[in-house]
């Protein structure tokens, strides 16, 4: 073997932090042996340097080099990059003699991934031919800042697309909550006869949970075990959260069981879906069984266990976890684990305590915080505590519409109806406004989406509203009694009460009910937190129709069944 060669073998070899003083000491002997004009030994060394973060000498090496080749630049330009020092790689690439698709590139990806989305567009849009590499980092940093209709016009645009196109659109559409886009793109893609990869069946997975589109996850499950992909632990974790989301715990429990290599992943999506559907005692035994397999919880992990013990009104096992948290696992809490705690302390009615904690966590306490407070007050009738709560928390957020209806009912429950009043007052002259509400139910593989209000727009509607008022109906005679303390809008009773009966899960659950078989259970996605009013209706309306009804919101899933909610109304 020649020097060089010899050397080159050697300078590989250092490609971490760990091996820059062997790579320092090559150097020193390449100069020594008179190797150092050669220029292919001089870009290994402009690798070597790159890899082991020594940028300084990186630099040296580069500007040493007599008779650079677009190797030269390239290389030094992605280092940069790597190290995220994007003025001095653009200021490499600005001094490029020939400047190639490579370091353009390597520059937009680092500008992409560093948020910096304007430099991205000037430097795309100075590229004189691209290639799909620098088509697909534009789609994809479009899609990571939630540009999804300037990624698609891209992704239209684009002269050639391969599968990581389509990938980073899909996982776009998927992240950034159109998952009926993402899937409607997924069967695109396959009817085009381009190769759908792990990605893209991750994505296409993602999607189905966003959405709980049970019958098209199921499908995309089989297609998945079909061509030998479940075995891929980031397939079958997708997969469990999947059915996790679609509210089949069944399901997402069998599949989890087959996996052979669980991954921290796994077992927090697995625990994080007990927690979610209300099985506390499930998500504690697997917190156990992970640590048993030798997998040590990190802090999202404890996060979730700390709120199964929260919901489920644990104390001892709550205060258990957050010191093996913080003395066995040597992990810094985080804000969202005194917040599990601050709710903790709260159920179990020790305001003092919760609200010390509040004060005295080394947080600054944000809005959430100060909510979780305020809930615990409402429920046990804390008031003065609660005003304070709810005025450090609409001095940090004015637009939330929830924070003000959790004011007034302190004010109602301790019969004030003065300071009621001005709440809804201080509501009104902000110009806050409730968010529209939606919900969405899949029946055969079809998803039918309601919006709150009389004015929705369904093929069925008259079928609809007939069989709610019929539900109405027979709801009232069970004990059913319209629930209005949420409504804050200035209007009366009547008004009030036929508000929320056009509630969108309300509309949503009727349409299941009158489109499925008897017996069929019913899954409703909601986008916000569900009202109490709907919250009861939906345990008399399973009751009365004998139906099981999941009905996920922001926070929690709600399996009713036979008048009885997973949550235990705590939600
Ligand atoms: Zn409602
Ligand atoms: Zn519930």
């Amino acid at each position: 073997m020649d020097t060089v060669s010899s050397y080159a073998t050697l300078l590989r070899q250092c490609s971490t932090p760990s091996s820059i003083n062997q790579g320092r000491q090559l150097h020193r002997q390449i100069v020594h042996a008179g190797l150092a004009t050669d220029r292919f030994l001089s870009n290994l060394l402009l690798q070597m340097y790159g890899k082991c973060g020594d940028l300084d000498s990186l630099l040296r090496v580069f500007h040493s080099i007599p008779t650079k080749n677009a190797f030269s630049w390239s290389i030094a330009i992605s280092a940069l990059v790597d190290h995220r020092n994007l003025p001095l790689a653009h200021a490499l690439f600005d001094q490029m003699p020939t400047k190639d698709e490579f370091s353009a590139t390597a520059l937009l990806a680092g500008y992409a991934a560093a948020g910096d989305l304007p430099s991205a567009e000037k430097l795309f849009l100075s590229m004189p031919s691209r290639d799909t590499i620098a088509w697909n980092s534009m789609i994809a940093a479009y899609a990571r800042h939630g540009r999804m209709i300037h990624a698609k016009t891209t992704f239209d645009a684009a002269p050639r697309r391969n599968s990581s196109s389509w990938n980073a659109m899909i996982a776009g559409y998927a992240q950034n909550g159109h998952c009926k886009a993402a899937l409607h793109l997924f069967r695109a893609m396959n009817n085009e006869g381009q190769r759908c990869d792990m990605v893209t069946f991750v994505a296409a997975i993602d999607a189905c949970a966003g959405l709980s589109a049970l019958v098209a996850g199921r499908s995309l499950h089989s297609i998945a075990a079909g061509a030998g992909l479940v075995a891929h632990v980031e397939i079958s974790t997708a997969i469990v959260n999947m059915y996790a989301k679609c509210g089949n715990l069944d399901d997402a429990t069998m599949v989890f069981s087959s996996i052979r290599n669980k991954n921290l992943i796994s077992w927090s999506t697995m625990i994080t879906a007990f927690v979610q559907n209300g099985h506390t005692d499930r998500a504690l035994d697997a917190f156990l069984a992970m640590n048993v397999d030798g997998l040590f919880p990190d802090a999202v992990t404890f996060k979730s266990i700390l709120s199964a013990c929260s919901h489920a009104g644990l104390f001892e096992h709550g205060f258990f976890h957050f010191d093996l948290l913080v003395h066995d696992f040597g992990i810094a809490p985080t804000m969202d684990h005194f917040k599990c705690m601050v709710d903790l302390l709260g159920r179990s009615g020790r305001l003092l305590e919760a609200e010390e904690l509040v004060q005295t966590m080394p947080f600054v306490p944000d809005d959430v915080t100060w909510n979780t407070l305020l809930a615990a007050c409402r429920v046990h009738k804390s008031v003065e505590r609660g005003k304070r709560a709810a005025e450090m928390l609409l001095e940090l957020t004015s637009e939330i519409p929830g924070y003000y209806v959790l004011l007034s009912n302190i004010h109602a429950a301790a019969g004030d109806h003065a300071e009621k009043a001005k709440v809804r007052d201080l509501m009104e002259a902000r110009g806050v406004r409730k968010k529209p509400g939606w919900s969405t139910i899949e029946i055969n593989d079809r998803f039918h989406e309601f919006t709150a209000g009389e004015k929705f727009q369904h093929p069925k509607k008259q079928q609809i509203l007939e069989e709610l008022k019929r539900l109405s109906v027979l709801m009232k005679e069970a004990g059913y009694v319209p629930d209005t303390t949420e409504v804050l809008r200035l209007v009366n009773e009547d008004e009030k009460e036929s508000l929320l009966f056009f509630h969108s899960e309300k509309l949503a659950i009727t349409c299941g009910l009158i489109s499925t078989p008897p017996g069929t259970t019913l899954r409703v996605v909601k986008n916000l937190r569900v009202c109490s009013d709907c919250h009861s209706a939906t345990k008399f309306i399973s009751k009365i129709t004998r139906r099981k009804i999941i009905v996920r919101d922001l926070n929690r899933f709600h399996h009713t069944e036979n008048g009885v909610c997973s949550c235990g109304d705590y939600w």
